[in-house]
């Protein structure tokens, strides 16, 4: 018997292209002798469509104009092809993809879903209660503060100066909630400070300021439920100051990625070994790509966040390490599928 799977991408957030180009990638190569693939649209706005046209589209970001392959204001709850839907597989990043709204929605119709749960996604999605779990679990992370919109809308002037006196120049802005470094800067001084907040702001409510490290950039990918494995380590070298939205998805190729990363054996067994205990320590099922800092100066290893949805074209990071580590992109799609099988009926 062949299984239904729900692949469901696009979405609301500002990481919706990065969504397409994944889905796509993942739709072309499911084996189709094993896998029916029900094609679940989100648009920008939130409207969830049925789409059965061509997969080229939906990279190509006109799948919304192929309106006779299209169904529309249905409920997910009562369609029938929804109902028939086996496993849900999101392939969506940042808010309500990656955040555990979705993983919500999933639990409510009693199906499996591909990848980390509610408590996962939500905590590993807020760059603030996660680096809190990382350092309660003995990872070590960057100097950091917070800071809520509504303490900076009662006074910027405090709140600069409340983060000048935590954080010294330059310093990283980032929404509290996003990836792909949609609304993240680098900033040098004052000014720049609120330039770089009030872009944040845009983007969540609640944002995070880290101490800016003199880093290498050093990303494990992890699978399993509740045994997960680490893979081998991959290394970044940004084409932009920092790895940037355009330096990711623009200039993409002019980005470098070292598999392996080329670190000594025990820098590289500790991060693998730390990738593992911040999966376990948000709850992860499924998949997460964890990156870290290895701070140029010290040599030390220093957490930077989980990514309880990392990209998944079969270029991106993720694949790309587990290829490297020995599973195929078709045969980690396969994986994480029956992971999605095991923890539904454990
Ligand atoms: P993604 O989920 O796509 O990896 P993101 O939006 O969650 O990205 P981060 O990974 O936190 O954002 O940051 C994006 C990039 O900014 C990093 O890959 C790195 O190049 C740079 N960066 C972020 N924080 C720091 C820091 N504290 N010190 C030095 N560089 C940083
Ligand atoms: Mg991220
Ligand atoms: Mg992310
Ligand atoms: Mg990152």
């Amino acid at each position: 018997m062949k299984q239904v799977i729900g692949i469901v991408f696009g979405g609301k957030s500002g990481e919706h292209d990065v969504s397409l180009m994944s889905a796509s990638n993942v739709i072309d190569v499911m084996d189709k002798s094993k896998y029916d693939v029900v094609k679940i649209g989100i648009s920008r706005t939130g409207e969830w469509m049925m789409y059965n046209g061509d997969t080229k589209r939906i990279a190509a970001d006109t799948w919304q104009q192929d309106e006779k392959n299209l169904i529309k204001g249905f409920s997910i709850f009562d369609h029938p092809i929804i109902k028939n839907v086996d496993v849900f597989f999101p392939i969506l990043h940042g808010p309500n993809g990656e955040d555990g709204t979705v993983q919500g929605l999933f639990k409510l119709l009693g199906k499996p879903f591909v990848g980390c749960g509610v408590l996962a996604s939500s905590v590993g999605m807020d760059k603030v209660y996660s680096k809190i779990l990382f350092e309660h679990a003995g990872i070590p992370i960057g100097d950091y503060t917070s800071l809520q919109r509504g303490d900076w809308k009662t006074s910027e002037e405090d709140s600069i100066v409340e983060i000048e006196k935590k954080l010294q120049y330059p310093f990283f802005v980032k929404p509290a909630n996003m990836g792909s470094s949609v609304g993240i800067s680098k900033v040098h001084n004052r000014q720049e400070a609120i330039e770089g907040i009030k872009e944040a702001f845009k983007y969540d409510s609640k944002l995070i300021l880290e101490k800016a490290i003199n880093c290498r950039e050093v990303e494990c990918a992890v699978l399993g439920n509740e045994s997960p494995i680490a893979s081998i380590l991959g290394e970044i070298v940004p084409s932009q100051e920092f790895y940037d939205y355009k330096a990711k998805y623009i200039d993409g190729d002019k980005s470098a990625l070292i598999i392996p990363a080329n670190l000594d054996e025990s820098t590289t067994q500790q991060i693998r070994e730390y990738a593992v205990k911040a999966f376990k320590c948000v709850n992860g099922r499924g998949l997460s790509r964890v990156d870290f800092f290895v701070d140029k100066d010290t040599g030390d290893v220093l957490i930077n966040e989980i990514n309880t949805l990392p990209g998944f074209t079969n270029i991106s990071m993720y694949p790309k390490l587990w290829e490297a580590t020995g599973i195929s992109y078709v045969e980690l799609i396969e994986r994480i599928i029956s992971l999605a099988i095991d923890e539904f009926n454990s």
